[in-house]
């Protein structure tokens, strides 16, 4: 594992005292080691959802398994088609999803068939029930309408059994359940579940059931943090509001370290801080405090203590969360051996003029819309205070404004990076 000097050392340009984002980026990029394999799990597929796949899922059979109907209709053998003629044929038999025909089927002769159900032998195209006209026991599908092959699902088309139907790394949502399950296979390989430790910190702090008092502030960054991490499937270790105590505070630390992969606090690592916070981290561990070219977010300390990784995110509640969208949640997710890091950014042209120093990069809350023409939009969210957390409820993503970039003129197109499900 390289220490923190080492990482620093091989970055050039490192300043943590101006550090821009993609330098934080690839910092971080060196500090992870990711799960061992050791721990990977084998679980059913309804228990799945969620979790990293450990290794490719490979199919055992052909997707779908038989040539089939794509839809409800009469199945023949196409080369009887010709393009100036229509095509009159006997229906000899019907074949349902589940239950082939087994019959023979020839010139002149077609088959009634359902959706899913299995093409009969020597048959390879389907004329969907709306195209032909029905008279008794035959068939008519007009002229110039329907190409051999039509309406037919090809054997393997979807995956070739051998064939890898899901990669390590994907991240298993509905679809890839789904998919999984159709190949047959009860269970999967997966990593597994982070188990990831937090707190928050501050004499301020009020916990839920409190009674308020002058100058206190309830604990918002603990449901924050809650909710993202359990967005990514972590395993959560909720450790409380911690004080600015330093016995508390060494107990609080040690205890995380000693039961999470990752411990992530907020408050406490501005510049200034009257608190034990900082103070505690470099004792117990190889920490480094950065001053972030970027709004929100400026104060953010970054290291280990003992196995486990530390973030110790700024206080305020906007910071909060563009900081563990811009950097913890990337970092967790290669940890857990995710291949999806970090959603694509997108564009959307600003609605609004907004105001831009080169030379850090600024992440404001958004609303994207389509306009008319069918574009994507953005406005803000109006008042972009790191402490406005309802900024962060009215938007659906972030406007990210990059380090060289300047202000932003109405019509300018932007990168947005939308929560979806992140948050
Ligand atoms: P700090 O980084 O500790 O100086 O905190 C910056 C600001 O964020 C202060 O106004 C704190 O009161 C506020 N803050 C810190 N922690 C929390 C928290 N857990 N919930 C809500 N606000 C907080
Ligand atoms: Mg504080």
């Amino acid at each position: 594992m390289k220490s923190l000097d080492d990482i620093a050392a091989a970055l050039e340009g490192y300043d943590p005292q101006a550090l821009s984002v993609p330098h934080v980026l690839a910092f971080l990029d060196a500090m992870i080691t990711p799960l061992d394999a050791q721990d990977d799990q084998d679980l059913p597929i309804a228990q799945a959802l969620g979790r990293v796949l450990a290794c490719d899922a490979i199919s055992p059979v052909d997707v779908p398994a038989h040539d089939n109907s794509a839809m409800d209709g009469f199945a023949f053998a196409g080369a009887e088609l010709s393009p100036d003629r229509p095509l009159s044929m006997r229906v000899v038999g019907t074949a349902l999803a589940g239950a082939a025909w087994q019959g023979t089927v020839g010139s002149g002769e077609c088959v009634r068939i359902m959706t899913g159900a299995v093409m009969p032998g020597g048959l390879d195209t389907v004329a969907p029930q709306e195209l032909v006209s029905i008279d008794g026991d035959r068939v008519t599908v007009p002229a110039g309408r329907l190409q051999r092959g039509d309406n037919r699902r090809l054997r393997g088309e979807d995956i070739r059994a051998g064939h890898a139907a899901l990669r390590a790394g994907q991240r298993l949502s509905p679809a890839a359940l789904g998919l999984v399950a159709s190949l047959g296979l009860p269970t999967v390989r997966v990593k597994r579940r982070l188990r990831v430790a937090y707190f928050s910190t501050g004499n301020e702090i009020l916990s839920l059931g409190e009674p308020p008092r002058e100058g206190a502030v309830y604990d918002s960054n603990r449901y924050t943090v809650m909710g993202m991490l359990d967005r990514l499937g972590c395993e959560m270790i909720d450790m409380g509001v911690v004080p600015d105590d330093p016995t508390q505070l060494r107990a609080a630390f040690l205890q995380a370290a000693e039961q999470a992969d990752a411990v992530i606090t907020s408050g406490g690592v501005s510049v200034g801080e009257a608190d034990f916070t900082k103070a505690m981290m470099r004792e117990l561990g190889d920490v480094a405090f950065w001053k972030i070219a970027m709004r929100p977010g400026r104060p953010m300390a970054v290291g280990r203590i003992g196995n486990a990784v530390l973030f110790g995110l700024p206080g305020n509640p906007v910071a909060v969360m563009v900081t563990f969208l811009a950097f913890v949640r990337p970092f967790l997710i290669k940890m857990m051996g995710g291949s999806d890091p970090a959603p694509p950014l997108m564009q959307a042209v600003c609605t609004e003029a907004l105001r831009k120093k080169p030379g850090r990069t600024e992440y404001q809350r958004g609303l994207i819309t389509r306009n008319a023409a069918g574009q994507l939009q953005v406005c803000t969210t109006g008042n972009q205070g790191s402490g406005v957390l309802s900024s962060m409820v009215q938007g659906n993503g972030l406007i990210v404004l990059h380090h060289g970039q300047q202000d932003v003129h109405i019509g300018d197109t932007v990168d947005v990076m939308m929560f979806d499900g992140a948050i």
